[in-house]
């Protein structure tokens, strides 16, 4: 698709009832962002911000608008007091990145009045953020300050460990890893903390990881059997954890997996929506990535709230459990795909905020939460 053609934003085929999305210029500090909020019916939008080397302007607003939709749905299935939001810079993090460039944006997030929430994601350091919280206090994943949340990867991993308890309850009718056999794709942030919580809970673990250091490691520390990253997704197990690239699952790889669950932390895990379906015929059962790995976002909302609670955060860290187990009966019952059964779930929950909730009081609600 063409740049401009791609850059008509109410009719973008990405473009879901989004209320705002605000294109930011500096021309001083070479800023070029866009902070898309999709839905504030919960409370203020909150998502990270990406920096990436985007192939043209819309691309990137592509990516805005699809993050901002998955942060809306993820907050909301998450049982969070948040909207979805997401904000992108655009240009290269390894070479782009000033003070100036930061503290710039933090100016266009405050600017937004708390409406906008930003984060780390992919590209965008705590050194950055710490930054940006010059600026405005409508940043978190801070490693300072009162409600300091830190690294969020331990509460994500503790997340998924969660969420494939609930998928071998609902698939192999077993409490518990014990014994099962987990194929781990990616041994990063978030793949290291799993294979901890796997290995002390019983299971046998085979990794791949284009970092070799990485997989040695977890031979030694784990016991891990190790496999190449040709060979991961499709090697003979009880549970496959995609914990690196988006779009491992697709019309390619899904008739190739020999496994009858998948359940990990990567994002977009599903090339296309009908993936889903696909993964269903083939009697495969698949954790909704955006409800599996939400420990991070849980954790950050603990700092957002203002009053770091870590009991709190480990409650709803627990209950990925419980949301996963209705999904999967929800999608029995009606056939369905659970990713698309997810999205109807957080559908529902946002529009029957929308209708209880009049705009005054939506208002009050997102004073609470950043107060
Ligand atoms: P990370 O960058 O620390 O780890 C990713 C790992 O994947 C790295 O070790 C990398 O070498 C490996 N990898 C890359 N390509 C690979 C390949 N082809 N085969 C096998 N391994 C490969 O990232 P992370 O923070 O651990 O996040 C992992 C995934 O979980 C990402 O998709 C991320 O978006 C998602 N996620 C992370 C968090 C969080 O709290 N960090 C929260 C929600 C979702």
């Amino acid at each position: 698709m063409s740049d401009t053609s791609n850059m008509d934003v109410f009719n973008h085929e990405a473009f879901s009832g989004h209320e705002q999305v605000v294109f930011c210029q500096d021309e001083t500090t070479g800023l070029k962002a866009i902070i898309a909020i999709h839905s504030t019916a919960l409370g203020p939008a909150a998502g990270g911000c990406r920096m990436w080397h985007y192939r043209d302007n819309g691309s990137a607003l592509n990516d805005a608008l699809r993050l901002s939709k998955g942060m809306s749905y993820k907050n909301a299935m998450a049982g969070l007091n948040l909207g979805g939001g997401k904000a992108v810079i655009i240009g290269d993090a390894k070479t782009d990145k000033s003070e100036e460039l930061f503290r710039s944006f933090g100016r266009f997030v405050n600017g937004l009045g708390g409406q906008y929430i930003t984060a780390e994601d992919v590209g965008i350091s705590v050194s950055d953020m710490e930054v940006v919280s010059q600026k405005t206090p409508h940043v978190a994943g801070l490693n300072s300050g009162l409600a300091a949340s830190g690294d969020p990867s331990p509460f994500t991993a503790r997340g998924t460990f969660n969420g494939i308890r609930a998928a071998v309850k609902h698939q192999l009718g077993k409490d518990g890893v014990a014994g099962l056999t987990v194929a781990m794709q990616g041994l990063g942030h978030v793949g290291w903390h799993l294979c901890r919580e796997l290995h002390a809970a019983g299971a046998k673990l085979i990794v791949a990881d284009i970092n070799e250091d990485a997989v040695q490691h977890a031979v030694k520390e784990f016991g891990a059997t190790a496999v190449s990253c040709d060979e991961i997704l499709f090697v003979d197990v009880d549970v496959v954890a995609p914990c690196a690239l988006g779009a491992v699952l697709n019309e390619t790889s899904i008739p190739k997996l020999k496994t009858k669950i998948v359940a990990g932390a990567a994002n977009n895990q599903l090339a296309k929506d009908t993936d889903g379906m696909l993964l269903r015929d083939h009697n495969i059962l698949y954790a909704p990535d955006y409800v599996i790995n939400a420990g991070g976002i849980i954790n950050v909302a603990a700092e957002i709230d203002g009053k770091y609670d870590r009991q709190w955060v480990d409650k709803k860290v627990a209950a990925i459990y419980d949301v996963l187990l209705d999904i999967f009966e929800r999608a029995d019952q009606e056939q369905g795909a659970t990713s698309t059964i997810s999205d109807l779930i957080a559908q529902e929950k946002i529009a029957e905020k929308i209708a209880k909730t009049s705009k005054a009081e939506r208002s009050v609600l997102k004073k609470d939460i950043v107060a």
